[in-house]
């Protein structure tokens, strides 16, 4: 009987279906099967849970994931010339492999995958952050989440106060999650090669946010303060059209502090401050 092992090499399946690499669709392909087996194996326990995977592409993690066993992927891709050699992969995939054509921007995963999914995926990097960002919204619903940004997205995503890269990313991320980065791969081990090298983030929900916050809230406060980060916050706050003043005194913070000094704890204050203040 053939199984995922007896499929040929990645580089052999991309010249038999003239898969050439577009731009546009952020396409950078892992044709290193250790390497996807690895990324499978950071995500965790899959046997139990459904998977989504967002741009399996010519199906390099796609294999990987069902190598580790997981119980059923979901594969969502918006390029259509890859849906013939994920075929491939399906036909010996014991029925544990469905490929969706389409826009992950889109789909209904909440309604698709079962309570407790994981997300496992190698991110276009053009539609990388808004689907993060998606998923931060329905958080509840997922295990886990473990993605490949560019190394400079993810070093945002688990940023702490002080860093440089310390922004919204991570406020919003780390609020809401535990978030690691689990993995490093230079350039070149994509084909083609991207300009910039890259890194797994592995996303764990916490079940206890860092402070009671409304998230609509949350992010209009963390936008605001970060959108002018080298000004003091009693005049970056001063674009939320209320009294900055008396939101940071509500929430017990000097005025004369930067947004980028602030614990995601704080944020949450200013966040209920907010509310208080406009009630
Ligand atoms: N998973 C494959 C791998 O690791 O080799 C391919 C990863 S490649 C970085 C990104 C994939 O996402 C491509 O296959 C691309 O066609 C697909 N893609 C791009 N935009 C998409 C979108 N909005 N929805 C679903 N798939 C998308």
């Amino acid at each position: 009987m053939t199984g995922i092992d007896d499929l040929p090499p990645l580089r052999d399946v991309i010249r038999s279906h003239g898969l050439d690499a577009r731009k546009g669709l952020g396409q950078h392909f892992l044709l290193d099967l250790n390497l996807t087996s690895r990324i499978a194996r950071l995500a965790g326990d899959l046997t139990r849970c459904d998977v989504l995977e967002v741009g399996p592409g010519p199906g390099g993690l796609t294999r990987g994931l069902l190598a580790s066993g997981a119980r059923r992927v979901v594969a969502v891709e918006k390029d259509s010339r890859c849906l013939a050699v994920l075929a491939e992969i399906q036909a010996v995939s014991d029925g544990r492999l469905e490929v969706v054509e389409g826009d992950a921007l889109t789909f209904d995963d909440v309604g698709s995958l079962a309570r407790g999914a994981r997300v496992v995926a190698n991110l276009p990097y053009n539609v990388g952050t808004p689907l993060l960002f998606r998923w931060l919204d329905r958080l509840d619903h997922f295990a886990s989440l473990t993605l490949m940004f560019q190394r400079e997205v993810a070093e945002r995503i688990v940023a702490r106060p002080g860093d440089k890269a310390y922004g919204r990313l991570a406020v919003m991320c780390g609020w809401a999650a535990d978030c690691h980065i689990v993995m490093d791969l230079p350039a070149r081990a994509f084909t083609p090669p991207p300009k910039v090298a890259s890194a797994v983030v592995h996303l764990t929900p916490r079940t206890e946010k860092r402070g009671q916050a409304d998230p609509a809230t949350l992010s209009r406060v963390v936008a605001a303060a970060f959108n002018q980060r080298r000004k003091m916050l009693r005049q970056s706050l001063k674009s939320l059209g209320g009294d900055p003043l008396a939101m940071l005194a509500t929430a017990d913070i000097d005025p004369t502090r930067r947004a980028e000094t602030l614990a995601i704890e704080e944020f949450a204050a200013l966040a209920r401050a907010y509310e208080a203040d406009a009630a």
